[in-house]
């Protein structure tokens, strides 16, 4: 489902501003439509804007009306800045849909948008007491409404049609809801090697089925030790192509794209657009550069993880491991000086430019990597997943 993506502070204050008025409220956010393929990924809010009281024509505790000034000034905005125009209204008063009266004049507003902005998407959104419902205007195409911070907040609990007895020991722990939240979401797993497929092979028997699973490389033999899901005879196999299997074991109804591609590739990382939450498991400083900036561009949660065994001379003389998460209202990879510059640059350069720098010679040594440290890490990180989108 596409995605309406608002940072979870401006989700909680616009919905106790407008809520705590009896009378159905309006007010108009702006916001960047992103595609992917031709198709509508997520729209992300940046701005409101509340009309004063006279800009309403009509307005009781079941109606609500803008006069149509407003709205054509509102309209000329977007215009001028190729925005997409969000219109929001409440039923204080908890009818969980929109109505009938709603439909008429939201289909109205669509025709007249659409041509004063066309090929931008626009939404209408609804806010009730219980929960945030949008959809594309004048359509019943549903856009998830998702409040994105160190907790996700999402606008309505997916619809509940069955429960497999699979889940029955963790639907224990967070509930039916929160099963159907992970049943519903789709999640980025950005690198499949140590981490990344340990990471994968938890969220699958979680139940979450629907991944995009990134890697560019393939499985050498050195990676067997580690590698979930790999056996000998897949050493030269992409590392994608065998996780896609792997999970498929574990839940055969499992839906995976498997890209052989690298997210320092601007269509891969931006691919990433259509995805609810994304596992950075990558070692490259380049693609950690990238997906942090990309967490708070587009408010997609990225979690960021790595683990680091310092072992000169086959002596550890310091292990060290790192879980963050990436989202409005927490701290970045670049506040927390955690991204090599002179890395980055070299992740950053094509094949040709590396070979003709003259600061890198040769290949860097392998790093040293063990199971038991990775599954730690990849642990911890799933749980901080579940945290914020469950509650565990
Ligand atoms: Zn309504």
């Amino acid at each position: 489902m596409s995605r309406l993506a608002l940072t979870s502070d401006f989700l909680s204050t616009l919905r106790s501003n407008l809520l705590k008025h009896e009378k159905e409220t309006c007010a108009v956010l702006y916001g960047r439509a992103v595609e992917i393929s031709g198709k509508l990924a997520r729209i992300i809010v940046r701005e409101s804007e509340h009309p004063q009281a006279n800009a309403y024509s009509e307005r009781t505790s079941v109606r609500v009306q803008l006069r149509p000034e407003f709205v054509a000034e509102v309209v000329q905005r977007a215009r001028r800045n190729k925005e997409s125009v969000i219109f929001v209204h409440t039923h204080p008063f908890s009818l969980n849909k929109f109505s009938a009266i709603d439909d008429a004049g939201e289909s109205e507003l669509a025709v007249f948008l659409n041509q004063r902005v066309p090929e931008v998407a626009h939404a209408a959104l609804l806010l009730t007491p219980e929960a945030s419902i949008a959809r594309e205007l004048g359509t019943k195409k549903p856009l998830r409404v998702v409040g994105v911070g160190e907790r996700i907040l999402y606008g309505d609990t997916p619809v509940r049609n069955g429960v497999n007895i699979r889940y029955d020991r963790q639907i224990r722990t967070f509930g039916v809801a929160g099963q159907k939240i992970l049943e519903s979401i789709r999640v980025g797993i950005v690198g499949v090697g140590g981490t990344g497929s340990s990471v994968l092979q938890q969220l699958v028997h979680l139940g979450v089925r629907d991944l995009v699973l990134i890697d560019p490389d393939t499985i050498e033999e050195t990676n067997l030790n580690r590698l979930f899901g790999a056996k000998p005879q897949d050493v030269g196999k992409f590392k994608v192509i065998v996780a896609e299997a792997w999970a498929k074991k574990i839940n055969p109804a499992a839906k995976i794209e498997a890209k052989r591609d690298s997210t320092l590739k601007a269509s891969v990382a931006r691919s990433l657009a259509d995805v609810d939450f994304v596992f950075c498991c990558t070692d490259s400083h380049g693609s950690r550069a990238i997906l942090n900036q990309f967490a708070y561009q587009y408010l997609v949660p990225t979690i960021d993880m790595g683990v680091v065994i310092a072992a000169p001379a086959g002596k550890v003389t310091h292990i060290a491991g790192r879980t963050q998460m990436l989202a409005p209202g927490l701290a970045c990879l670049a506040c927390g000086n955690l991204l090599d510059a002179e890395q980055v640059r070299r992740d950053l350069l094509t094949d040709f430019e590396r070979r003709t720098d003259p600061y890198i010679l040769g290949e860097p040594e392998p790093a040293p990597a063990v199971i038991s440290l990775n599954s730690t890490m990849a642990s911890l990180a799933v749980t901080m997943f579940l945290n914020a989108v469950v509650g565990v």
